[in-house]
């Protein structure tokens, strides 16, 4: 059996470890096994299903922006912890491990740049970092991005993608609910437009407030986009929810948002909206 043998030593056989384990991902709506490097081409985006995945506020900075134009406010902001909270960890240690791994100080970056030449200024939030939860930085950084727009006489866009207000800052956050929407009501009394992206999934205390209160609210297809999620409100009202209860199709059709737009058309329908209002 001498050829068996030789055939058998012959057998190239690839450890387990030199494959990358992450160049494959499989679809989870679809269950399509996806090549990675052609699904961050597609912008992240399932070829087959078209299913929406979350991305970073960079990767939606270089969708909307013209290359090379947008700069950063704000960075430097960084939350205290106002009431020392403490649950599973300190809310401190939460932050400091925040921070390690995102690499930001905070769960919201804001600047501003050039959209088709035109400039506005610019948030997005940050769904890694802390579950993208609205703190009292994050309140005061979306402000700060709103008065700049008045104060210049320029569009704001903000891409939300957040789990809430974070308890952990209990009424510090929720206080910010009250503050960014008194911001943007004074932009809306200047006559200055908002647009509001909804990302999978926008939440909690900031569909409750500046999510919601765009001029055009804009969501990505079937974002989940709610204030309470459906248990809760299944056992308040007692009643079994409707199918799609809480996707931006459902909420389309319900008058809560007024257009659904796919990431790789979203550019261009911005572009549009911002001459058209601005103009
Ligand atoms: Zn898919």
């Amino acid at each position: 059996m001498a050829w068996f043998r030789k055939e058998k030593r012959g057998l190239k056989i690839q450890p387990k470890k030199t494959i990358p384990d992450d160049l494959w991902i499989k679809c989870d709506t679809c269950g399509e096994i996806l090549y990675k490097k052609e699904l961050e081409k597609n912008l992240m985006v399932c070829p087959r299903c078209g299913h929406h995945y979350g991305i970073s506020p960079e990767e939606y900075i270089n969708i909307l922006f013209d290359k090379g134009t947008f700069s950063e406010n704000d960075r430097e902001i960084k939350s205290l912890d106002p009431l020392k909270f403490v649950d599973r960890m300190k809310y401190a240690d939460r932050l400091d491990k925040a921070v390690k791994t995102t690499g930001k100080n905070e769960a919201v970056v804001v600047g501003e740049g050039l959209i088709d030449g035109i400039r506005v200024q610019f948030g997005a939030m940050d769904f890694s970092f802390i579950g993208g939860s609205m703190g009292s930085v994050v309140g005061e950084k979306i402000a700060r991005a709103t008065r700049r727009a008045i104060d210049r006489r320029q569009g704001l866009i903000i891409v939300s993608r957040s789990g809430g207000a974070r308890m952990m800052e209990g009424i510090f956050s929720l206080m910010q609910m009250a503050k960014t929407s008194a911001c943007l009501g004074r932009m809306h009394e200047e006559g200055l437009p908002y647009i509001s992206i909804l990302v999978h999934p926008t939440t909690g205390g900031v569909t409750a407030s500046y999510s919601m209160l765009g001029d055009i609210n804009i969501a990505e297809p079937g974002a989940l986009i709610g204030f309470a999620g459906p248990r809760v409100i299944k056992q308040t009202i007692r009643q079994d929810l409707p199918e799609g209860f809480q996707r931006a199709e459902f909420l389309l059709e319900h008058g809560m948002l007024d257009m659904i737009v796919l990431r790789s058309k979203m550019r261009e329908h911005v572009i549009q909206l911002l001459h058209f209002m601005l103009d």
